[in-house]
């Protein structure tokens, strides 16, 4: 089912340059930048260039595009935090606590091992 799209969304505005974000890698189809409240250090959001407000809206060529930036994401992640735990987390609808309605990837460098240590 086509969810609604409001183009007037935090992500949308970052992806049409009105708002500053940290952008840490880009292409043609994806843009991943810094989480403004990192869950961790190292919290990186990957957005897909088109209107999807979830995994349900998203056009399977921009949700391989989305994977491509992820991984490439992750090693620099892990080469940079020196962590080999990531978690990807993708949350769809308001009652999932999806808050920012454009489709969006985050990934979490994360070590269960130093859990508070941050
Ligand atoms: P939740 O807010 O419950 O984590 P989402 O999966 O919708 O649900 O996550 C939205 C994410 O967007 C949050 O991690 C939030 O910190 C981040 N965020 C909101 N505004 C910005 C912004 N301007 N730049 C970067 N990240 C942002």
């Amino acid at each position: 089912m086509q969810t609604v799209y409001d183009t007037d969304n935090i992500f949308a505005k970052i992806l049409r340059g009105e708002i500053p974000n940290h952008t840490v890698y880009e292409d043609d189809k994806t843009l991943a930048f810094m989480d403004v409240m990192p869950q961790a250090r190292g919290h990186v959001l990957v957005v897909p260039k088109t209107a999807a407000v979830e995994l349900s809206d998203l056009p399977l060529d921009y949700a391989q595009a989305v994977l491509a930036t992820a991984q490439k994401v992750m090693a620099a992640q892990r080469q940079v935090l020196k962590r080999s735990g990531i978690v990807q987390m993708q949350l769809n609808g308001a009652q999932a606590g999806q808050s920012v309605f454009h489709y969006h990837l985050h990934l979490i460098p994360s070590n269960v091992h130093e859990l508070g240590r941050h």
